[in-house]
């Protein structure tokens, strides 16, 4: 099965992607989503030393909250403990270190953090981590590695889902303007005098299926392609969250062909 990937949306800002996939089944389809949410790895913070806290925050909140921050991955630059060589002892390639260091009253952002690789910092800059009152201090220095999110959640790069592609057979509609003021705008349109759909704007309309039991003449269809989408968390962009589970399926298609 040759498989063929349609651009449909890329809104880079909110990290959010959106393509037609064409020539691959469910099976293909739910093991790249597998893949992305459970074994594309990222940084996050795996362990935190506390050097002083005097925060409302016990030194455990404040690490879970720290280890819950979406962490810039660099995934050239890092290697999982688990392959790196070092064997598990921790170096360069397998960690980085960010330390925390605030005693302003107010809230401390994770902006305040310093990351030893500038390439690699908190990607929220204004994530509250706690709030101080006067003199009190945080002061810790964070451990953060590669990880998986089959492991722990805070290593999941983002969210991917898919669905089939809908199209919509239309045919003589009774009242089609009433059709068009139900939708979002811009899904449908007459056009001389008939009912038009933008199919664009259908894939982002999530909530379309009452539309057929509005008319007779509303049918929706399933094409075998599927309308997948990608968000990310921030860590790597959603391009990079795909190439990867690519990346991945071909390691372990490899790794199963030795063993044969
Ligand atoms: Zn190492």
């Amino acid at each position: 099965m040759a498989i063929k990937l349609d651009k449909i949306k890329d809104e880079r800002k909110r990290g959010k992607f959106t393509f037609l996939l064409k020539g691959g089944d469910e099976i293909f389809a739910n093991t790249i989503r597998r893949l992305i949410i459970e074994e594309v790895p990222t940084l996050a913070v795996e362990d935190v030393e506390f050097r002083d806290n005097s925060s409302a925050l016990y030194d455990e909140m404040v690490s879970l909250r720290l280890g819950l921050i979406p962490i810039k991955t660099d995934l050239k630059s890092y290697e999982l403990k688990s392959k790196c060589k070092c064997e598990g002892q921790g170096c360069a390639r397998c960690e980085l270190k960010i330390t925390l260091k605030a005693s302003k009253k107010g809230y401390v952002y994770a902006e305040e953090a310093q990351s030893a690789d500038p390439k690699c910092t908190f990607v929220y800059e204004k994530m509250p981590i706690v709030k101080l009152i006067a003199r009190q201090k945080i002061d810790c220095t964070m451990t953060a590695v590669l990880g998986l999110g089959k492991e722990h959640t805070k290593w999941c790069p983002g969210w991917a889902w898919y669905q089939h592609e809908p199209k919509l057979k239309i045919g003589k509609v009774k009242d089609p303007e009433a059709i068009v003021k139900l939708a979002p705008k811009g899904v449908f349109e007459v056009k001389s005098g008939r009912l038009a759909v933008d199919q664009e704007k259908l894939y982002e309309w999530q909530s379309y299926e009452f539309i057929a039991d509005l008319d007779p003449e509303i049918a929706i269809e399933e094409t075998d392609n599927f309308l997948f989408t990608i968000e990310s968390w921030g860590q790597l962009s959603c391009k990079e969250i795909l190439s990867q589970a690519a990346d991945i399926l071909m390691q372990k298609a490899e790794e199963m062909e030795n063993l044969i």
